[in-house]
């Protein structure tokens, strides 16, 4: 039998395709070797949230007496947090399993290869489990992982990444994370709630590389005043067991703690499935496509982090959607103008469209509409945290070109501004745009 579709990898981009394809009529095989749901669903995304979540209900709990309700001697357990977030994971990695069935998409667990084409199939041919399958069109997802860098006796040392973080039912007493992006920021903020004595060190002068710097920096200032230690433009030398060496400007300093948490970043999984075979174009570290996700091969696709372009579920979502479009005869792009980026702390710190800084690089002249999130009566009411803020970037014709805000919930805000940058949409039409009374999401149509 020939499949219209086969599908390596079945987490965010690999299982949005294989329904997206199955329901439209396409005969398609999904493999995954590991879970379903990949990296997101499993140890990425969905489990990051669970816990932070109970971190923030914690915080609440603890500062319940500003909402006047007494709520004395508040605890936590953390190997029921980590249980909680087991059960979740469960549940919906279930629910893709059902979604598969229903789309007829048929799932083969274990780790796929490719074989040189033609071969058996003469078209696209796939080995798994000692059986080979052929199609008409592959599509690659095997997603990313941990970057783990060659510092002198990280090796030899007990360390954490974000995996075995997820995985652990005691508190450290102190916790050194090594890069301060957005799972280490995430993880930071996780700890530091739970009473461990968090520090981050980064190798660049301001936490979380690609936000707009400004706000970056007032949630590190949030930050810091819940106790969390930064060391910016601070690299690490060498680890020796629990003690790290670092150097700031040729100063070398040497910290003790009880953990270390590594998370300088994720690179493609482009080896151990036979790439080789295809041989296609890379771009960088991932794997080259064009704006219909097409490799260098026409009948091989990739969405996702394979690509190694943007590193987040929801493109690899919007990629997978763009990929099976064009199988089924549709020309829709993707499109990189509006993907939004969120830092889930408490507060959160949410982005989409250009910052700043990629402004200046490209010479674009724009205003800032800056505004305290105190403006909104929400965000007031709620007694939400910090100093949050709400920084539109408009360009000479009215246009927006980026939104950023810090403040809670951030993340649920963006998606209005992601609209409007897609669209193409000027200051002006969006101002006229009915945003309900009272939600923080005013905040947007004040500040313009
Ligand atoms: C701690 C953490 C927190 C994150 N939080 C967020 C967040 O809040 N929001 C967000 O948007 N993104 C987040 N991400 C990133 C997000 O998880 C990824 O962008 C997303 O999972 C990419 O989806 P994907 O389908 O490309 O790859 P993956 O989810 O990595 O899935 C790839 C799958 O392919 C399988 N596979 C690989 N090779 C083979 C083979 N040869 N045969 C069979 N199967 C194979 C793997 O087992 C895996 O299941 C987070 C990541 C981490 C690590």
């Amino acid at each position: 039998m020939i499949y219209d579709l086969a599908i390596i990898g079945g987490g965010p981009a690999g299982y949005t395709a294989a329904e997206l394809a199955g329901k439209n009529g396409l005969k398609t095989i999904l493999f995954e070797k590991n879970n379903l749901g990949g990296i997101c669903l499993n140890e990425g995304c969905i489990p990051t949230k669970t816990l932070l979540y109970s971190a923030k209900v914690y915080q609440t709990a603890k500062d319940a007496t500003k909402y006047a309700i007494s709520c004395e001697n508040v605890t936590f357990d953390l190997p029921k947090i980590i249980a909680r977030k087991t059960k979740i994971v469960r549940k919906l990695t279930a629910g893709i399993r059902a979604k598969m069935n229903e789309a007829g998409v048929e799932t083969v667990m274990g780790e796929a290869g490719v074989q040189v084409q033609g071969t058996e199939c003469k078209v696209q041919e796939i080995a798994c489990n000692g059986q080979i399958y052929c199609a008409s069109k592959l599509l690659l997802c095997t997603g990313s992982e941990t970057i783990i860098p060659p510092i002198p006796g990280l090796k030899e040392t007990d360390f954490w990444t974000s995996r075995e973080a997820l995985e652990n039912k005691g508190v450290p007493e102190s916790l050194l994370i090594i890069g301060g992006g957005v799972i280490g920021i995430e993880f930071a903020s996780f700890f530091n709630t739970l009473g461990t004595q968090v520090i981050v060190v980064e190798m660049l002068d301001e936490i979380l590389p690609g936000m707009d710097k400004e706000l970056s920096a007032l949630l590190r200032n949030e930050l810091t005043k819940k106790g969390i230690e930064f060391h910016l433009s601070t690299k690490v030398v060498s680890v020796d067991n629990r003690q790290i060496e670092i150097e700031k400007a040729g100063e070398k300093n040497i910290l003790e703690v009880s953990k270390i948490l590594l998370s300088v970043g994720r690179k493609p999984v482009l080896t151990g499935f036979g790439l080789e075979t295809l041989n296609p174009e890379l771009f960088r570290n991932g794997l080259k496509v064009n704006e219909y996700m097409q490799t260098s091969h026409a009948d091989v696709y990739a969405c996702g982090d394979i690509t190694g372009f943007s590193l987040l579920a929801h493109t690899a979502v919007r990629e997978a959607e763009v990929a099976v479009g064009h199988i089924l005869g549709k020309n829709e792009k993707m499109s990189y103008k509006a993907i939004p980026g969120v830092i889930y702390t408490n507060p959160e710190i949410a982005s989409v469209g250009k910052t700043e800084e990629v402004l200046q690089t490209e010479n674009v002249s724009y205003t800032v509409k800056q505004l305290p999130m105190a403006y909104s009566g929400r965000f007031v009411a709620e007694n939400e945290q910090g100093n949050g803020v709400c920084k539109i970037l408009e360009g000479e014709d009215g246009t927006i070109l980026g939104v950023h805000i810090l403040g809670n919930p951030a993340s649920e805000i963006i998606v209005i501004a992601g609209i409007a940058i897609e669209k193409g949409l000027k200051a002006e039409e969006l101002k006229a745009m009915i945003f309900p009374h009272p939600t923080v999401g005013e905040i947007i149509k004040e500040a313009l």
